[in-house]
């Protein structure tokens, strides 16, 4: 393998600024850097469920899995008519991913926002390697039926990829992409996609189409949660000159690793498990859909675009990666919202401590906002500030430093006895929201804040509190 030197190497560096400097995270030092490490890693920490008996990757799989919803992560042995295992779970429970990056629950989407702005600052670019595990083996012939790939919802149009992390290049400037987004299996070596408008893979897409050319990618499947966080960072944070997938360095501890694709001219990811190699035709469009979405309902079935697999490669043992709809992609996206919502808002209010968008909302359209109050109606500023942080968001509620903004039962406990409806709810009528969102009308529909925090300090709002004891230093009999 080669490595790219570092120039920053020869200049002696203070022990403060070396301290500054060192990556936020280290997955890769910590052999978490790929999918067998991290699996290992969980079923080590009880944290894996491993299903032994054969399951059908036809809705069987998704059933089983849907079982252990929110809970451990789940692994399948054995998937009928397919060679490979399957490895789902992983972001749909935030215990599991404080696991793995070895930090609170609490901590996570600041992990990731100080990965984000480490990067912005001096960034750990992607390092070019000749060998890499995703290249293990090279498949002869493309046939994604071999794929253990699942249908999950009983009127999905087919098996969907939820989780592959597409790299591609912007064709006149080269600088690289990295996104997610749903492909459906309509063949050999065909799929169809959606693309969000908006996005920068749009945008390259749609100048390659011009000009007559398919856009050419890799898609990525089984890759580390560095790198799919790295995939997430929206524009805003990751604008269209830059290559976001340096931001996966920050998290891994090390410049990730990325591999030149056999028969497309973009790069893989070295440590993923499989690499799809594309390309996205140019005038063409197929059926794609209905598809699962992440409101909890299908997406229309509709002409989208289509891409061709012109190759496959895998590691010798690869592991199938999927998000199954649900939870998992309320984390998978909501935490580098998250984050990106904190650094925005605490731009502006001071006191805020932490933001949540809620399981119940998506992980989506609820915000939560801890707010220390400095001085009475900040938090009418911070609803306001959040909404404008993240256009999606129907409903924030912003609640003061003694609630627990990931208990929905807490936050709700402020609800009813700190808001007063005629005073505490505020309307946004007629703004623009989120399309998918079937309550808007084609993504125009009114907001709700919600001011929770309690009053200026009167002694009716202190809350009930309790001595601190450790359970283990009492003889109890239950
Ligand atoms: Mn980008």
């Amino acid at each position: 393998m080669t490595r790219r030197t570092d120039t920053a190497k020869t200049t002696p560096v203070k022990a403060e600024d070396r301290e500054k400097r060192a990556p936020v995270g280290d997955l890769a030092l910590r052999g978490l850097g790929d999918l067998q490490g991290i699996v290992a890693h969980l079923a080590e920490r009880r944290r894996l469920a491993r299903v032994k008996t054969e399951a059908d990757s036809y809705l069987e799989l998704a059933g089983i899995a849907r079982r252990f919803h929110g809970g451990k992560a789940v692994y399948f042995e054995k998937v009928k008519g397919r060679a490979f295992p399957v490895f789902t779970g992983l972001y749909w429970n935030r215990g599991l991913l404080a696991e793995v990056f070895a930090v609170p629950e609490g901590r996570l989407p600041f992990l990731v926002a100080d990965a984000v702005a480490q990067w912005q600052q001096s960034p750990l670019h992607p390092v070019g390697v000749a060998d890499a595990p995703s290249q293990e083996v090279v498949e002869k012939r493309v046939d994604l039926g071999r794929l253990p790939i699942p249908q999950a919802g009983l009127e999905e149009g087919g098996p969907y990829l939820t989780s592959s992390v597409v790299i591609a290049k912007d064709p006149d400037t080269g600088v690289r992409n990295a996104s997610i987004m749903r492909f459906m299996v309509t063949g050999r070596d065909r799929l169809t996609c959606l693309m969000d408008i908006g996005r920068h893979l749009r945008d390259y897409y749609e100048r390659a189409e011009a000009r007559g050319e398919p856009l050419q990618v890799t898609i990525n499947n089984g890759v580390n949660p560095a790198v799919h966080f790295a995939a997430v960072v929206p524009g805003s944070a990751a604008p269209i000159d830059t290559d976001e997938l340096g931001i996966a360095g920050h998290l891994l501890g090390a410049p990730l690793e990325l591999v030149p694709g056999r028969t497309v001219d973009v790069e893989g990811v070295a440590s993923a498990q499989f690499i799809l190699e594309a390309e996205i035709l140019p005038h063409v469009r197929e059926p794609e859909g209905p598809a699962a979405e992440v409101t909890g309902y299908y997406a229309e079935r509709a002409d989208r675009w289509v891409a061709r697999v012109t190759g496959v490669t895998r590691r010798e043992d690869p592991i199938w990666h999927t998000i199954i709809p649900g939870q998992e992609v309320y984390n998978a996206v909501g935490l580098v919202a998250e984050a990106s919502i904190f650094r925005l808002v605490s731009r502006q209010i001071p006191g805020v401590r932490a933001v949540y968008l809620s399981y119940g909302g998506c992980g989506f359209y609820h915000a939560v906002v801890q707010l220390e109050k400095t001085s009475e109606g900040l938090q009418r500023n911070a609803i306001l500030a959040t909404f404008g942080a993240f256009p999606p968001l129907k409903q924030v509620t912003v609640v003061d430093e003694d609630v627990d903004i990931y208990d929905p039962r807490d936050v709700e406990w402020a609800i009813a006895t700190r808001l007063r409806p005629d005073r505490d709810v505020i309307l946004i009528p007629e703004a623009r929201g989120h399309e998918l969102n079937p309550v808007t009308d084609g993504g125009i529909g009114c907001k709700i804040g919600l001011d929770a925090t309690a009053p200026p300090p009167v002694p009716q709002f202190q809350r009930l509190a309790f001595k601190q004891v450790n359970v283990a230093d009492y003889e109890i009999e239950e």
